[in-house]
């Protein structure tokens, strides 16, 4: 995290109205339906800050990410990294472009070629991307493992002579090879041990001071995003419903479903646990081919039901609205939410360690179209 808060800075990246649709991705035979999984989503990413993107598996996190750096392009809307708009540039110079902007996946023994040895992995975007001399390289893959806390002993180690936590700093450390501005995590530490992650959470925070990085970084623990994020926006079914300064979304948050999300994190003070209120959202997650008219919450929603379940919820979709304070929520009557409430609800904590395989799958085949 970054000391300085975003207030005086100017966004390196923005997101406006993105929608990404993957074509008949739900339903079946004849039904088949489109799935939005990124739908109108708006959002800056600061210079400098770490913004946190939480929300359960499926919610879109990992398509936004595609989206921001043109992975899997957006359907509509646009994406602008510094002056450029991302969506208007050709593919020739995306590639140019590469070098700005990094991704770590969750999974590293995916995102690497088993057979490589590390100093292999982290020479190859040096020869691709930058016109430094045999030797520079050479000291370059040096200077980048003493970097993320390796040191030059791992230079002949190969995946499989590693653990998870080290070979994420080789991942880490390939992203970094180039110089990027914007580095974007997605589950970075989603399949680490929690004290691995913590040490890799700090190697990010440090690395962030020394290199001056914006980070993007994806989670669906709430506790890894409070640890490491400026600002965090909250995503439910594709679409950002709250948006704001970690202090502030944390004690104070303004949408039902982050107080629900919130409810679900595990309070270390046995008497805090046992005296606060239990929130359940109702029922499951409903088919992104198929979602809930006006607020997607709405068929879940404890708020609603507790106000007599208004009809404008069904109806119309609420505008994100921000309060002075850059603290943004998308709910009719996110007034009414009692943001000193601390509520408990189902947790779906380790959730997203079961799509590890199907994921990694498709981490594999965009490392290999990334590098
Ligand atoms: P998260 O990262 O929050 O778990 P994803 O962005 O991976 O969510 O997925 C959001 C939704 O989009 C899910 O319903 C998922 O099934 C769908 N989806 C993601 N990628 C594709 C794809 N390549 N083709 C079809 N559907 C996809
Ligand atoms: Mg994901």
């Amino acid at each position: 995290m970054n000391t300085t808060t975003s207030g005086d800075r100017e966004p390196l990246v923005r997101v406006a109205n993105v929608t990404k649709s993957f074509r008949g991705a739900g339903g079946v035979g004849r039904r088949r339906k489109d799935v939005s999984a990124v739908d109108d989503v708006t959002l800056e990413i600061y210079e400098g800050e770490t913004l946190g993107l939480v929300g359960e598996s499926g919610s879109g996190k990992s398509t936004l990410a595609r989206a921001v750096l043109m992975l899997q392009p957006p359907t509509s809307g646009s994406v602008s990294f510094g002056t450029k708009d991302l969506t208007k540039t050709t593919k020739r110079a995306l590639r140019r472009m590469r070098s700005e902007m990094q991704l770590v996946f969750q999974d590293p023994f995916s995102s690497v070629n088993p057979r490589s040895t590390v100093e292999r992995i982290l020479l190859e975007p040096l020869e691709l991307h930058t016109s430094l001399t045999r030797s520079a390289r050479e000291a370059r893959v040096v200077e980048l493992l003493d970097q993320v806390g390796l040191g030059s002993k791992f230079l002949h180690r190969r995946p499989h002579e590693m653990s998870g936590g080290q070979l994420q700093r080789v991942a880490i450390a390939r992203a970094l090879a180039v110089q990027p501005r914007l580095v974007v995590l997605d589950e970075p530490v989603s399949a680490l041990d929690v004290s691995v992650q913590e040490q890799v959470i700090a190697l990010l925070d440090r690395l962030q001071n020394e290199l001056d990085l914006t980070y993007l970084f994806i989670a669906h623990d709430l506790a890894v995003v409070h640890a490491v994020s400026d600002r965090v926006a909250v995503m439910y079914l594709g679409q950002v419903v709250e948006i704001g300064p970690a202090s502030l979304l944390y004690s104070q948050p303004r949408h039902p479903y982050t107080v629900a999300l919130l409810s679900a994190a595990p309070i270390p003070d046995p008497l805090v646990e046992r005296s606060r209120e239990r929130i359940v959202l109702a029922g499951d997650i409903p088919d992104p081919a198929d979602p809930p008219t006006g607020c997607r919450l709405h068929t879940r929603c404890w708020l609603r039901s507790r106000l007599g379940n208004p009809e404008l919820c069904a109806s119309h979709r609420p505008a994100l609205t921000y309060t002075p304070d850059g603290h943004g929520a998308a709910c009719h009557f996110q007034d009414e939410t009692d943001g000193d409430r601390v509520a408990v609800g189902p947790t779906e904590a380790n959730a997203d360690q079961e799509t590890i395989g199907a994921e990694r799958i498709q981490e594999e085949a965009e490392m290999k179209e990334w590098t």
